[in-house]
């Protein structure tokens, strides 16, 4: 006998942006599906029509593809066994639902809202178990007729066993076991025709012959309901596999106020794919690699299910951080100017008018030093900048000292004195150590004047690489600009 292929489906519900957290899923189900030489398919779960935000639909498709996460079949792309969006899917749903009725595992619940909150109020005074009572699980045919005579509105429910356990094996977790006594007879209709979850989920997992549900571990509970579903309509159920929860640095649910929590927030900072990629596939895989820096040739060559942990994975923002500027040192220069770029234009750093070779020089500097592309239009403003902007402090401290404007002033002197062919790292390094050793002063009391007399800050890439990159013109004339200005006490 054959194994049947490997077909995965990533199940978003399209109520927000796709969140960090559901992009790990939808990773470990591509890796699985691309490790296996198997299928993956990207299935729209828009039942709840409540809940529904049409750009969220965008969003999912546009932030899988700038993760590079292909599906093979599904939303936008089709494929055999759509449409792949469940409000489009709903006369298959009703049909299941009535076969459910036709064999006994289901029934009609008439039930009016303003009963379900009576009974509910009931449960919490006496303090019983919440949950739906029953009431029309067992109504005669006579009263089922009266109902239906009189138009009542209705929903249809699965009728539970009572008794006994459901047991499933989980790929990660080994078996799970539920007392079927404390399962709700849930709901598999409502009243607006569209399905629950439980019921449009199972089918299409079903009939899209899905052999692997790789899914967060919140769905634990939901997996026993699912079982029956799949026992009441004679089907073999997929392999489950429950995904450990992501934790916030601090313990506890990673969530929203723990910073940025949508794929598309991390693009807009200037996180790199293939970081986040990186990064998302160790929260909860453990790779056997020396290196946490593990290219997505070898992830899709290592990715196994027994790979996977049970316990919760600790989202750590500095780890990304620093995982996205490795991989920012990774890029071949053109790439990354490419990458960068509109984060300078759109912070107004870049004009349009620089001059290409400057630019190149900066960005190469800047590569090695940024952890994020958002922090490019920062670090590189000053290189750019007609009008200067000082950091006080550094001012205060390194510049409004005894002594300095007449080094500034020396040291102007002598930069503008480089013939412009000579202007270059080796050049100003050997000119300024003659200076150093005529004067007889420490490199350090001339450099520190000098980088923040030209860069208006206390920190920046070498200083020598640093003048050549502002250019001859603008050191000179923000030297002259800072011993005239700045140099004496405020
Ligand atoms: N639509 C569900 C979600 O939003 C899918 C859960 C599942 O994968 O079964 O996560």
């Amino acid at each position: 006998m054959t194994a049947d292929p490997v077909r995965v489906r990533f199940a978003p519900s399209p109520t927000g942006m796709l969140h960090v957290g559901g992009a790990r899923t939808a990773l470990f189900n591509w890796l699985f599906a691309r490790h296996c030489g198997g299928t993956f398919i990207l299935r729209i779960e828009d039942t709840d029509r409540a809940r529904y935000d049409a750009r969220a639909l965008d969003d999912i498709s546009a932030s899988l593809r700038w993760l590079g996460l292909q599906w093979d079949e599904g939303y936008e792309i089709g494929g055999p066994c759509g449409p792949y969006v469940q409000s489009e899917r709903t006369a298959i749903y009703l049909q299941h639902a009535q076969q459910l009725l036709d064999s006994g595992h289901a029934y009609k619940c008439y039930c009016t809202p303003d009963r379900l909150a009576a009974a509910r109020e009931q449960q919490q005074r006496d303090g019983s178990a919440p949950g739906y009572d029953r009431a029309c699980r067992d109504l005669s045919p006579d009263a089922r007729a009266a109902h239906n005579a009189a138009g009542a509105p209705f929903v249809i429910r699965f009728r539970m066993p009572l008794t006994g356990a459901t047991t499933f094996v989980d790929a990660i977790r080994g078996a799970i076991s539920y007392p079927n006594a404390q399962q709700d007879d849930f709901v598999l209709l409502k009243s607006d025709g569209f399905p629950t979850y439980h019921l449009a989920n199972i089918v299409d997992d079903h009939l899209m012959r899905i052999s692997h549900v790789l899914r967060g571990d919140e769905w634990i509970p939901s997996t026993p309901k699912h079982v029956q579903l799949y026992a009441a309509f004679g089907w073999q159920p997929p392999v489950f596999a429950h995904l450990p929860v992501i934790l916030a640095p601090g313990g506890g649910k990673l969530s929203k106020r723990h910073g940025a929590a949508a794929v598309c927030e991390y693009r807009a900072l200037g996180y790199l794919p293939d970081a986040l990629v990186n990064f998302l596939a160790l929260l909860g895989w453990a790779v056997a690699a020396d290196n946490e820096i593990v290219p997505r040739a070898q992830m899709l060559k290592e990715f196994t299910l027994e790979g996977i942990n049970k316990t919760g994975a600790q989202f750590d923002h500095e780890k990304l951080n620093w995982m996205n500027g490795a991989y920012i040192r990774q890029l071949p220069l053109a790439e990354f100017m490419r990458e960068v770029t509109p984060f300078l234009t759109n912070a107004g750093v870049l004009k349009g008018a620089e001059d290409p070779a400057q630019v190149a020089q900066v960005l190469q500097m800047e590569q090695a030093r940024v952890h994020l592309l958002s922090d490019a239009p920062a670090a590189c403003a000053f290189f750019f900048a007609d009008t200067l902007e000082y950091d006080r402090q550094a001012v205060k401290k390194v510049l409004q000292r005894e002594g300095v404007r007449d080094h500034l002033l020396a040291v102007c002197d002598l930069l503008a004195g480089v013939p412009p062919g000579q202007f270059d790292a080796a050049h100003l390094e050997a000119r300024l150590q003659e200076y150093l050793t005529r004067s007889g002063r420490p490199l350090k009391n001339v450099v520190h004047p000098l980088r923040v007399a030209v860069t208006g800050r206390s920190a920046s890439p070498g200083i020598f690489e640093t003048l050549v990159a502002i250019g001859q013109a603008r050191v000179v004339q923000r030297l002259t600009h800072a011993a005239g200005q700045l140099c004496s006490a405020p």
